[in-house]
């Protein structure tokens, strides 16, 4: 696994908490919202699909908490062996799962789908007893295991996978020419609908994960990872080996199965000289519009790693691997399906006329290397730290390459999307998802981080310094506010609790007294301590105050209450003149 920054039991009783809270309160949110590595962009498609009233399965408690039988143990390896059978639609393979002890133990969790056929689960070359409930395999040892052993599982395994979700999950798909075009994405339905695996967000495997898929003879399979080799198996299979050197998020673990081209480069550091190889997979027929358009790919890279380093994932490289679904951040191993088209299929994304001039699905999935899979979240519930840090980095990427006015507009731009009708963050251990405000609201909540910094210089060394940070680890929102509280000597709580933990946002009153030539002013917001500064007065000299949220205080203003400028492309805020008292 990756470090945890926090002990999980601390995670545990404040999930107990905020988790049979939020379920009351929101009604818990289940699983009901498909994969959104992007929000949904169907014209007429609802961005965020009713579903309230729906209580957590008892699937997803089984695989939203981190019960006993996960926490007495930490993943060291995967080793993924597959067979992938295009006509039958069928595959069959043995997934090695190895993991070191936290404490005695005779059981431990893992998951896979009961849709699949689990064929045996071997331990010291015995077969090992299980229970299942749900997706969820307890799997018994016939002896203790000590704190502190490693050992290995291996779980063999076989049948049709379920294709599901928004993404489908895995998908038996065919290119132009009806060749097989097999693809994998499960963020949402959890990699366990495909493949066996400790299926959660806390732990992932610290020493990486090697994937060796076996397909037809002239198909190729582009998994995460560095390329090993390919071996002929002698039957009419090849076998494709990859070996992922980091951590990784089994939701990111992806088979790409087709007739796929190649071409690779590679990418400078401009600050370090760090080199990046950059590989590039696209089907024949689109190969010459795909080489146009992922040329995006090295700016995308001076960006990101100007603002927040190194990429994260330099012993695997850097892959772009055209999908027929939109496109997910599996690591090292992006997907892509934008149709090689700038915005987003197409749109001004952001409706502001900056979207068009950039591929949306590479600078977006590709921002997820920072955040998603180097930081990741280590519950569900708490997944803004991919999609709002992400979405951020849209604007970021806009700014990089034309200025900040630009990006500042791109990001207001996504005020439309914003829905402003529940709290962000989800119940924890319950598996459920955000809504899409994690990706546009929280984009302008960090906007607006920025605007109370009110020092670019600094804004610019923070965000460098939170990604270098926490990079490689799993953390909660709790580390994220601890660390900005700490970097900045503010009580940063209370801001970002109004902006994750209840549906509106601030509103900012403002008392126009003519007779006195001033204006008073006071936060409306759902955090009784939440006091953020903010600028307001005359359009170009405006002034600092640092409203609270019951007391009145005034500032002089004698000229019309309608010139008084509150800058809300700054400061996601409302703002509302009230009346004076009769
Ligand atoms: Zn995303």
């Amino acid at each position: 696994m990756k470090m945890c920054v926090r002990a999980w039991v601390s995670v545990v009783l404040a999930g107990l908490v905020a988790g049979v809270a939020g379920a009351q309160v929101q009604g818990g949110m289940a699983s009901a919202q498909s994969a959104t590595t992007t929000p949904g962009v169907k014209v007429g498609q609802a961005a965020q699909p009713a579903v309230a009233g729906l209580m957590p399965t008892a699937d997803d408690l089984l695989r939203g908490g981190y019960g006993p039988y996960r926490a007495n143990n930490d993943l060291l390896f995967y080793h993924l062996t597959l067979r992938v059978d295009p006509v039958a639609k069928t595959i069959a393979g043995t997934n090695v799962v190895r993991f070191r002890m936290l404490e005695d133990g005779r059981k431990i969790q893992l998951e896979l789908t009961p849709a699949l056929t689990l064929e045996s689960i071997k331990f010291e070359g015995k077969d090992l007893r299980y229970t299942r409930e749900e997706r969820t395999l307890f799997v018994e040892f016939p002896r203790l295991l000590k704190r502190g052993e490693v050992d290995e599982v291996a779980v063999a395994y076989s049948g049709q996978p379920v294709t599901q979700g928004r993404f489908g999950c895995f998908s038996f798909d065919k290119d132009k020419e009806g060749k097989p075009w097999i693809t994998t994405a499960c963020e949402g339905d959890g990699a366990s609908v495909w493949w066996p695996n400790k299926d959660q967000w806390r732990d992932e495997p610290q020493d990486g994960m090697e994937i060796d898929v076996a397909v037809p003879d002239g198909l190729m399979d582009v998994s995460n990872g560095r390329f090993v080799a390919s071996r002929d198996l002698g039957d009419g299979y090849t076998q494709w080996q990859w070996r992922v050197h980091y951590p990784i998020n089994n939701y990111d673990v992806a088979l790409n199965i087709g007739e796929y081209q190649h071409w690779d480069g590679v990418h400078v550091n401009k600050d370090s000289g760090e080199k990046t190889t950059l590989d590039y997979y696209a089907l024949p027929e689109d190969l010459a519009k795909a080489k146009v358009q992922f040329a995006q790919v090295p700016e995308m890279l001076d960006a990101y790693e100007h603002y927040f380093g190194e990429y994260p994932f330099d012993k695997d490289g850097y892959k772009l691997i055209e999908v027929p679904y939109a496109g997910m951040e599996h690591q090292t191993a992006v997907a892509y399906g934008n149709h090689f088209e700038n915005g987003y299929y197409g749109r001004d994304w952001t409706g502001v006329g900056i979207s068009p001039k950039f591929d949306f699905i590479i600078i977006h999935e590709s921002g997820h290397e920072w955040f998603g899979n180097s930081i990741t979240a280590a519950d569900k519930s708490d997944m803004w730290i991919h999609e709002g840090w992400t979405t951020y980095m849209e604007g970021l990427y806009v700014e990089y390459r034309w200025d900040k006015t630009d990006g500042i507009k791109y990001l207001n731009g996504l005020k439309p999307k914003i829905r402003n009708r529940q709290a962000i963050i989800t119940a924890r251990g319950t598996n459920t998802e955000p809504t899409e405000d994690q990706y546009f609201k929280d984009a302008l909540m960090l906007n607006t981080l920025r605007s109370v910094i009110d020092d670019d210089a600094k804004w610019f060394a923070d965000i460098h310094e939170f990604y270098q940070h926490f990079k490689y680890q799993n953390i909660m929102t709790e580390d994220v506010v601890a660390w900005w509280n700490e970097r900045t000597g503010m009580d940063l709580t209370p801001f970002f609790s109004e902006y994750l933990r209840h549906a509106a946002i601030p509103v900012l009153e403002l008392r126009f007294d003519r007779a006195k030539g001033t204006v008073a002013y006071r936060w409306n917001a759902d955090e009784a301590d939440f006091a953020m500064p903010i600028k307001m007065g005359e359009r170009g000299h405006l002034t600092l105050v640092k409203p609270v949220t019951m007391e009145w205080q005034t500032m002089p203003w004698t000229k019309d209450p309608d010139t008084l400028d509150v800058p809300v492309d700054l400061y996601y805020v409302g703002e509302k003149t009230v009346e004076e008292k009769p």
